[in-house]
């Protein structure tokens, strides 16, 4: 059966709940940046998986292993990461938070489009591909000029200092979460009183289940979603749509009434 389009009622009443918000976050996954034309990288069907195993080369070992075969996969996706621009969902979202609202945004993705678009209160979940590390001194740079570099040649960024080989600081598959960010993620959850799923299927742990500590804080939900998930079923809206098209309708009335 196919849902229902969003109807205005249903805009107006989401829109309802962000005015009234007092503490709103945002949970945003890879479907806020595939209108920016950023494949999902962690799907199969996005064009990145044809001749390998994702979770096996987009791992730690393999970055470990042989940073070549890594960075060989990388290329492309850095290119496209590169290039994009925030679509009209980042830009509501940014839009949101400047015009006074306390609004942060937890995301799944890399790619820093909503920093671009202009938001400042951003927990990166997965990393984020604007910083690179050392993989021997630890040293943190940015990403800019190395990347720019490696796109453009394909030589593999190395340390300045010590000629270590550098790591985009992305969360690879058999990598821990950054600790400091699912903290604050979960503060945060745990304080909101709203909470939008923007984009996410909910099919990655843990922060899957953040939609559910939020519910069981008594804050509302909305998610807007291609795809169904698992918590829609409790949620106060429900919007099967592009987020791209519904998340500007949804701020543009709650900001403008
Ligand atoms: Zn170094």
């Amino acid at each position: 059966m196919t849902p229902p389009p969003a109807t205005q009622t249903t805009l107006e009443d989401a829109a309802e709940l962000f005015r009234k918000a007092r503490r709103a976050v945002v949970l945003t996954g890879a479907g806020i940046s595939t209108p920016s034309g950023i494949p999902d990288f962690r799907s199969e069907g996005s064009g990145l998986w044809s001749h390998d195993e994702p979770m096996e080369i987009a791992s730690l070992n393999t970055f470990r292993r042989n940073p070549e075969k890594f960075y060989n996969w990388f290329r492309p996706l850095a290119n496209q990461i590169f290039d994009a621009l925030p679509n009209a969902a980042h830009q509501a979202l940014a839009e949101f938070e400047s015009a006074g609202y306390q609004n942060i945004i937890i995301t799944q993705n890399i790619d820093g489009l909503h920093q671009k678009a202009g938001s400042k209160h951003v927990v990166e979940m997965h990393g984020t591909i604007r910083t690179l590390s050392c993989t021997q001194c630890y040293q943190q740079f940015s990403a800019e000029n190395y990347l720019r570099l490696f796109i453009e040649s394909g030589t593999i960024p190395q340390c300045g200092n010590c000629n270590g080989i550098l790591k985009p600081d992305v969360i690879l598959f058999g990598e821990q979460l950054p600790q400091s960010a699912w903290q604050e993620a979960q503060r945060a959850t745990r304080e909101c009183d709203l909470m939008l799923v923007a984009g996410s299927s909910l099919e990655v742990l843990p922060v899957a289940g953040l939609p559910i500590q939020a519910l069981d804080h008594g804050a509302h939900l909305i998610v807007i979603n291609n795809t169904t998930t698992y918590v829609n079923v409790r949620a106060d809206i429900v919007i099967t749509d592009n987020v791209a098209t519904i998340i500007p309708e949804i701020i543009k009335r709650a900001i403008h009434g």
